[in-house]
């Protein structure tokens, strides 16, 4: 095994082994670039290292034929006494992780080269500047010494003699400084700033392989979900020096402009400086153009060089160079980072001039990005005032006054007040109260909690399971530590980054979401710009994808919008959502019903509302399929809570007034009372359990089709039969749903041509795939209660309980509620398609869970063989976008 690389073995491609950055700094030295000439040791030595605690053994002796040659070609040695070679040890990882790792200059100086240094460079205060820089920074990174020390004796120094900045101190001033740092080492690290280049060299490239596991890199890396195991590579590159005069200095730039896109001269040029001046913001920059009068020649140089990077990496780069006394060095470049705008310009621009084509552009943006892009954001250059932070449960900027019940939310927002719904938790509810306000905040619950699953559903800002922040509902108020929030006070609520202010944040609206809506046509403008380019974007995605993407949409304003955002269909009707409000009265009636006259005068009265729902949904989506689930839940959720109704009724009793009504909900709550109640009474047992509900909807759901078929319109009903645990629950609810279609058929003299089929959502409908398909025209599969059963995990819980040290440990990157676990709920999926298709072969496949949206999880049903993924409205132009990635 090959451990270490000189810059002329390397390329671009050989990420994985030499970092980004070796690997670009090899691709620009073979590009006849002027990179310093170098070598970088691998990510593989460092994994042994850090594995192990010691490099691997052939390390030292290849350092050594690379520093060897190294030498031979500069023409000088490391260190050596009257013209060392000085060396700089970067780190450099697979994924660029900015400022987390560390690095080294001017190794080889010592108390003898310094004044070789001076002497070659004819120019002492520059040698003594390196020296003390290097002193500083190995100290600090390698040696461990608090780097405030050395920041004070700087100042100090300086102060002393009445300047401001470091390039007013001469040599005799740094001379004095190198002593103190020197002294500062021996005492804060008990030894001696080592004298031995080559032991310089070798401390610093163990300090760059530890510097992959310090608290803040680690940190860094969860947040960007970058894997703990990878290691990073180290660069020894020989230095070349921006601190040696007027005539040199050191810049970053990029090839064009990381938020807009556009053409031209972007970047910072800072004269007679080493780079870590630059990120230190030690002394202002100016602007690259402002290169073009100081230094011409360089300037062109540079800007034909770039030029030349972006052809061959097709994209926009990012560039650190330096200049020395005229001569142009490039130190590193990479793939640039931008914002989600400038990503989608940036692809369509790249298009344009040719230099990729609309397959490349797909995958050069993404569904990540897109969100963002759709939901309005806080301005964040505003002042605020932090008051607590949640998950991140669904993304947008939403400010209002802050209202802790759903009646207050409706009344104020009736009158034309903007508010924010607090709530410990909510439930169905508060549904009222969630439609009527601007963004919900939650001191309980997580991604998958009610509040984050409706308000994703509906594009609202949510902000769940804030825990620091105390909800007290009664006294209408909430407290954070000292601070009191009453019921009117303005909050802001950001859905993107689970943070909560004080006050009111301002925001800015998102053009991109105008567009999909309709109200706004690509034009000439900035905001105009970016929507051009998403729309060309989309228009490729479209064109290439095979999945078709459905809306989660239970009401006609859901469906429509779902439609202009470009659903092909409805993948998931919760008909349960029609079941809340006024008509939850009249489920209680069906409930609470003795006699079978009771049951059915309560389901006569509900067969005509469901019947208008439908009639407006299909009208909506007419011409395109429309799945309506039968009802899901368990019971108890139309029913009062077993608490409150409890004391109600105590209370009553002891006034002597119960009421019989109360006393019969009351008698209800008890016997449907469950421990358990999302593996009890639910989806298909409902329908098994109680008769004529089930019945009661299909014939709600065909007289709806018929309706509009005597229109003239074009229903395309699928019924859709959830929690099936086993072939025979579905044939026995089928037969009954056959039936009540004839009959409707019959009736009103249409063919209705209604298709059944079944959710897959517990493990044994999935393992038995096979046989339900002899019973079902159709699959979707439910991952949230597939996730929930094949883990064991419940739902609503575990993201605000033990998720967080799940994460942690790096039991999973990422919750398996928001990303399908391919191994495990992913396998399950995979396998049921394949005994579905075998027992069926035109079989219908589909996904509606919360995965539908998820982008990586679109991916994944487009490798198994999905025909579509249902999601919510807001999720579809993303689910269009990554579907399109995944063809393309
Ligand atoms: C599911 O379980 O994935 C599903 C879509 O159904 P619900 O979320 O309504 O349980
Ligand atoms: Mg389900």
């Amino acid at each position: 095994q090959k451990f270490v690389y000189d810059f002329t073995e390397g390329n671009k491609d050989l990420k994985d082994l030499l970092g980004g950055k070796g690997a670009n700094l090899a691709e620009m030295t073979n590009l006849g670039l002027p990179v310093p000439p170098g070598f970088t040791i691998t990510i593989e030595a460092c994994k042994v290292y850090l594995d192990s605690g010691d490099e691997p053994a052939e390390l030292r002796d290849e350092v050594s034929a690379h520093l060897d040659a190294l030498e031979k070609r500069m023409g000088k040695n490391l260190g050596q006494a009257d013209d060392p070679l000085l060396v700089s040890v970067r780190s450099g990882a697979k994924f660029s992780m900015p400022g987390m790792m560390d690095t080294v200059l001017n190794i080889g100086l010592s108390d003898a080269s310094v004044v070789g240094l001076a002497a070659q460079a004819g120019d002492e205060r520059f040698a003594w500047d390196s020296y003390r820089r290097l002193i500083q920074m190995f100290g600090k990174t390698v040696l461990g010494v608090d780097g405030d020390l050395f920041e004070e004796a700087l100042e100090a120094a300086k102060e002393a003699k009445g300047v401001t900045v470091d390039v007013d101190l001469d040599a005799a001033d740094l001379k004095k400084l190198v002593k103190q740092f020197k002294k500062i080492v021996t005492r804060d690290a008990g030894r001696d700033f080592p004298q031995d280049p080559r032991e310089q060299m070798d401390l610093a490239i163990n300090a760059v392989f530890d510097s992959w596991n310090t608290d803040r890199a680690k940190l860094y890396r969860r947040q960007e979900r970058i894997p703990g195991d990878l290691g990073t590579a180290v660069n020894i590159c020989s230095m070349v020096f921006g601190n040696l005069g007027p005539d040199s200095g050191t810049g970053v730039a990029f090839t064009r402009d990381p938020a807009s896109g556009h053409q031209g001269v972007y970047g910072d040029y800072l004269q007679n400086a080493q780079g870590e001046d630059v990120v230190a913001g030690i002394r202002n920059t100016v602007p690259l153009a402002e290169l073009e009068s100081i230094d011409k020649a360089s300037y062109d140089q540079l800007m034909k060089i770039m030029e030349t990077l972006e052809t061959h990496y097709k994209d926009l780069c990012d560039i650190e160079f330096t200049i020395e006394r005229g001569q142009l060095w490039m130190l590193q470049t990479r793939v640039g980072k931008r914002t989600a705008g400038a990503a989608f310009r940036i692809a369509t621009q790249l298009v344009d001039q040719g230099l990729i084509d609309e397959a490349e552009a797909l995958q050069r943006v993404n569904g990540a990005q897109l969100a963002q892009l759709m939901f309005p954001r806080f301005d964040h250059g505003a002042a605020s005032v932090l008051l607590g932070r949640g998950i991140a449960a669904s993304p947008g900027a939403a400010v209002g006054k802050a209202v802790f019940d759903s009646y207050t939310a409706v009344k104020w927002s009736r009158s034309g007040e903007k508010v924010i719904l607090i709530r410990r938790e909510t439930n169905p509810d508060d549904l009222d109260g969630m439609i009527a306000a601007e963004g919900i905040l939650t001191s309980r619950g997580g991604k998958t909690s009610h509040a984050a699953v409706v308000a994703r559903g509906m594009g609202k800002t949510c902000v769940c399971g804030a825990e620091e922040i105390e909800v007290d509902t009664k006294r209408r108020r909430l407290t954070v530590g000292d601070t009191v929030v009453e019921e009117g006070d303005l909050v802001s609520v950001d859905g993107s980054t689970g943070k909560v202010y004080l006050g009111e944040v301002p925001v800015v609206p998102s053009p991109v979401v105008e567009y999909f809506e309709g109200r706004m046509h690509a034009g000439a403008d900035d905001a105009d710009e970016l929507v051009a380019a998403v729309h060309r974007i989309m228009a490729y995605a479209d064109r290439v994808r095979r999945l078709r993407v459905r809306a989660n949409a239970d009401n006609a304003e859901d469906a429509s919008r779902a439609r202009r955002f470009g659903a092909q269909g409805i993948g998931l009707c919760r008909t349960e959502h029609m079941f809340l409000g006024e008509r939850r009265e009249m489920v209680e009636k069906l409930i609470l019903a003795d006699t079978d006259d009771e049951r059915e005068a309560a389901l006569d009265a509900l067969l005509p509302l469901q019947k208008a729902d439908f009639i407006e949904l299909f009208e909506s989506m007419d011409g395109l399929p429309v799945t309506v689930r039968l009802l899901d839940p368990p019971l108890h959720e139309f029913l009062p809570d077993i608490t409150e109704l409890s004391v109600r009724v105590a209370l009553a009793e002891s006034r002597k007034d119960a009421n019989e009504n109360d006393l019969r909900l009351l008698q209800a709550v008890h016997k449907l009372h469950e421990q358990n109640p999302m593996l009890g009474l639910r989806g298909v047992r409902l329908g098994l359990v109680i008769p004529g509900l089930f019945a009661m909807q299909v014939r709600a759901i065909a007289e709806a089709a018929a309706h509009r078929k005597n229109a003239k319109g074009d229903p395309r009903a699928e019924i859709m039969i959830p929690l099936v645990g086993t072939v025979q629950e579905l044939e026995i609810v089928r037969e009954e749903a056959d039936q009540v279609i004839a009959e409707v058929e019959a009736a009103t003299g249409t063919e209705l041509r209604l298709t059944i089929g079944t959710m897959i959502e517990l493990p044994r409908a999935a393992l038995t795939a096979g046989q339900i398909a002899e019973a079902a025209q159709f699959f979707s599969f439910g991952t949230n209660d597939l996730t929930q059963t094949v883990w064991g995990f419940s739902r609503d819980d575990v993201e605000a309980s033990f998720f967080t040290a799940y994460l942690e440990k790096g039991i999973f990157g990422v919750s398996p509620f928001e990303t399908i676990d391919k191994d495990g709920v992913g396998a399950l999926v995979r396998s049921a398609v394949e005994a579905g298709r075998a027992t069926r072969p035109d079989l219908k496949l589909g996904i509606c869970g919360e995965h539908g949206g998820d982008p990586e999880s679109v991916h994944f049903f487009h490798e198994v063989g999905l025909d579509y993924v249902s999601c919510s409205p807001f999720r579809i132009p993303v689910a269009r976008l990554e579907a399109g990635r995944a063809a393309a």
